[in-house]
């Protein structure tokens, strides 16, 4: 750890927060609710702790604004943090180690929290200078996001204490940006769907002729279908910030068989896919069943998991949107809003007709989510929290 930061306050916080080891699998997220409870209470903000699935709690720590009748924003960040390989770390990713020209090297610090606490840093100044806002804050911190959330956010927003939040605009991670002078922005999502495809042939000794109607040869068939697809689809492909706008179909799992000598009853392929919003889900369900009568008998499609499409949130006259573009744009960087390729917890959001945009506040940073050596620069995250009051200005003052 470089002398030069061990009295930076602000510094020393967010360590604090990485170096909680709440990584999956099997999280305790007492450490979290402590760290978080402390830091409200330096604050002096009032938060609370909900427990809607056993262990799975949900951190709420609220700013109320001068007009708290009015509807909320909602500032989110999940505490969970996904696994790591510790060798192919140049240093130990729960150390939180800062190098002599400032880089914070930690799990975390970009998915997400350093998000997170940048939200309480933004209101520490705030508060410090005296600033009152009109619309009521509520900082959340939730668990496991990084495993879908439907513990988490998923289970939150079903309950009469989350409409009690009175929310009317959230906003969530987006991811840092590379660029020195731009952001990114998410409006909307693409829909996950996790589907099996099983195909049930003629088993039988692995001498016989293929005429039969092999597990073989219709999982084969199946196959072909998506690989078309996907050259199609992917021919559209210009770079990742626009894979929110097309579908994805990726093989992850093949599964079936004994013995090589004995042709299977049955052989099963696992897709990974993302529908983009733009997308007719109907349509697109009929094109997969189509496929499997296509092949033939005993070809069967089952979805393990089917998220259901969310619409995007409209900016289009959005008051907090162009709040948020202002307020970024007046600190000299660019805001580019599009359909986020992965998932967030902002969709369970939206799903209750909320308005929410991913947004992280972190510009200049090599994208390492879910990498080794993730890392954030201090004085990235500096601006990153300058930028948070200035959009927490625009947008609770809306
Ligand atoms: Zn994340």
């Amino acid at each position: 750890m470089s002398s030069n930061w061990e009295n930076d306050l602000i510094i020393q916080r967010l360590r604090e927060y990485l170096k909680i080891p709440s990584v999956h699998p099997d999280i305790d997220y007492e450490e979290c609710v402590e760290f978080i409870k402390k830091q409200a209470a330096e604050l002096e903000l009032p938060v609370k702790v909900y427990e809607f699935v056993a262990k799975k709690p949900i951190v709420v720590v609220t700013w109320k604004g001068l007009e708290p009748e009015l509807p909320t924003i909602m500032l989110n960040s999940h505490m969970d943090v996904v696994p790591v390989n510790e060798e192919q770390w140049t240093y130990p990713p729960f150390e939180a180690h800062v190098t002599e020209d400032g880089w914070l090297y930690a799990r975390g610090t970009q998915d997400m929290k350093a998000q997170g606490m940048a939200y309480l840093e933004a209101i520490r100044n705030l508060k410090k200078a005296g600033t009152r806002l009109k619309r009521t804050v509520h900082v959340t911190f939730v668990p496991d996001e990084e495993i879908g959330g439907e513990s988490g956010m998923g289970a939150f927003v079903k309950t009469k204490e989350f409409k009690k939040l009175n929310v009317g605009f959230e906003l969530d991670e987006g991811g840092p940006s590379p660029k020195p002078n731009a952001v990114h922005a998410f409006n909307g999502e693409r829909t996950l769907r996790h589907l099996k495809i099983t195909c049930k042939g003629t088993p039988g000794h692995g001498a016989l002729s293929s005429q039969m109607g092999t597990a073989g040869d219709k999982i084969a068939n199946v196959l072909n279908k998506f690989v078309k697809f996907r050259e199609t689809e992917g021919r559209k492909f210009k770079s990742i910030y626009m894979l929110g706008d097309l579908i994805t179909m990726n093989l992850t799992k093949l599964e079936g068989g004994t013995q090589i000598n004995v042709m299977p009853d049955q052989l099963s392929a696992y897709f990974d896919i993302r529908i983009a919003p733009s997308v007719d889900h109907v349509q697109f369900e009929k094109m997969i069943e189509s496929w499997c009568t296509e092949v033939g008998d005993g070809v069967t499609c089952e979805y393990l998991q089917k998220n259901p499409p969310v619409p995007n949130t409209n900016t289009d006259n959005l008051t907090f949107y162009n709040a948020l573009v202002k307020a970024t744009n007046d600190m000299g960087i660019e805001l580019q809003c599009i359909v986020c390729p992965g998932t967030t917890d902002a969709r369970f959001v939206r799903s209750q007709n909320i308005p929410a945009i991913s947004l992280t506040p972190f510009t200049d940073t090599p994208t390492l989510l879910h990498a080794n050596d993730e890392r954030i620069h201090v004085d990235v995250y500096k601006r990153g929290i300058e930028l948070t009051e200035k959009i927490l200005i625009a947008v609770a003052n809306v």
